[in-house]
């Protein structure tokens, strides 16, 4: 069986920045188990995972366009510091805003501090080594419900 649209695939997964930094990993944990073709994931992963089979190994290169998205600048932010009450601020703390976005803050001035909301990986390079464990039909279920039930998925 292939992976095409509509399959669940379990997979094990290395994600390593270019200077071969690990910053995510399923090894030690539950592999991934994910429905094929609707944007469970990148679309890079989604693309280099079309047609493998189960016991297939390979390293995938993702550009942030299908990735996590190019740094945006709209997504930097001005806010008075007076929004902030009488916390103190660092570069690299995270908020929450009341939309649910989490923010970073990258500058402090006096007046006021810089957030930005682009994901932590948007702008970077993403190097996969994926391995392919199991393919299966998605039950209509969980095509209904958009997530992988049972193991490695949503138990509800
Ligand atoms: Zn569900």
């Amino acid at each position: 069986m292939q992976i095409t649209k509509h399959k669940v695939a379990a997979i094990h997964y290395t994600l390593t920045d270019n200077e071969g930094n690990i910053l995510d990993s399923s090894s030690g944990r539950e592999p991934l188990h994910y429905i094929h073709g609707i944007g469970n994931l990148i679309p890079g992963m989604e693309e280099g995972l079309e047609g493998k089979t189960k016991g297939d190994k390979l390293n995938l290169k993702v550009s942030p366009e299908k990735g996590y998205g190019v740094k945006s600048d709209a997504l930097m932010q001005q806010v008075p510091r007076s929004a902030f009450g009488d916390q103190k601020i660092d570069v690299g703390m995270q908020f929450q805003t009341n939309q649910g976005q989490v923010v970073t803050v990258t500058k402090v001035g006096l007046d006021s501090i810089t957030v930005d909301a682009n994901h932590p990986l948007a702008g970077v390079e993403l190097n996969f080594a994926v391995e392919v464990l199991e393919i299966r039909e998605a039950t209509e279920e969980e095509l209904a419900h958009g997530h992988v039930h049972g193991p490695g998925g949503h138990h509800h």
